[in-house]
């Protein structure tokens, strides 16, 4: 399916071309906005891409709209650098967790609703992604705009500062949120729209569950070391990689001591 121009009766997507490994075919930029209503709120503008900045403004102007607030799903450049030149043309505020990447506009906290023109989001801090990852709620919809905390393909890295047990957390909050309210998609900040979040949360749920199983087993069966347990639970990878594997088995040896699954000590590393 194609993520330009797709969404809900109150998102569509404006998909910036900055694809990567890292961004899959762009970043998502979501266009808000109450049908009838004037304001709208973007998520996540993009890059300094100027033409994709440019379309995303004439696209709300075209609807005869007005853009209200911009939000920042986290601070990484891919969704936050364009911020800048965006609200210079189109006058709007950004709003963001991180004081550093405001323009003009407030914190996102945690619970907080956010109503533009009739348009109702929630915000709901969703950290581990990086710190300041927040997700929006959007009721009207019955959907949640995941940022980079959920992608519409493949897995999410955790940044190096300890997140993944606050990324735990986030998932299974997330999780809880699709099943009390039935939630029936995410927007993701890259890739497809997911149309059965109950199932792609449970899959990322299990997957670092899968990968915390391993490094408790290689524990339980003599490694002490990071290194050691990189050596049999990622025995295959390109030795290119062999850093970011040791720094996401401390993590996980964190995790797993604060949890009580291994000895505390193995998780001084
Ligand atoms: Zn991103």
């Amino acid at each position: 399916m194609r993520i330009d121009g797709s969404g809900t009766l109150r998102a569509s997507c404006v998909l910036c071309p900055n694809p990567g490994p890292m961004t899959l075919d762009g970043t998502n930029t979501w266009v808000l906005r109450e049908p009838g209503s004037r304001g709208v709120v973007v998520v996540d503008p993009g890059p300094h891409d100027e033409r994709h900045l440019e379309r995303v403004a004439r696209t709300v102007q075209e609807q005869g709209a007005q853009v209200v607030a911009a939000l920042l799903s986290h601070h990484h450049f891919d969704h936050s650098e364009g911020a800048r030149y965006f609200s210079e043309l189109t006058g709007a505020p950004v709003h963001a967790v991180d004081p550093g990447y405001r323009i003009s506009g407030d914190g996102l906290t945690d619970g907080e609703v956010i109503t533009v023109d009739g348009l109702e989001l929630r915000v709901v801090a969703t950290p581990g992604h990086t710190a300041d990852s927040v997700s929006f709620y959007l009721p009207a919809d019955n959907v949640i705009l995941t940022g980079d905390t959920v992608l519409g393909a493949g897995t999410t890295v955790i940044a190096d500062d300890g997140g993944l047990s606050a990324y735990m957390d986030s998932l299974y909050r997330l999780r809880d949120l699709v099943v009390t309210h039935e939630v029936r998609a995410l927007l993701p900040g890259h890739g497809p729209i997911c149309t059965d979040p109950l199932a792609k949360l449970t899959e990322y749920i299990e997957h670092r569950e899968e990968r915390l199983r391993q490094v408790a087993d290689a524990v339980q069966a003599g490694d002490r070391t990071p290194m050691e347990v990189v050596a049999r639970v990622y025995a295959d990878i390109d030795p290119s990689v062999l850093p970011a594997a040791e720094s996401s088995v401390r993590a996980q040896l964190r995790y797993l001591a604060e949890r009580g699954d291994i000895p505390a000590e193995l998780g001084q590393v």
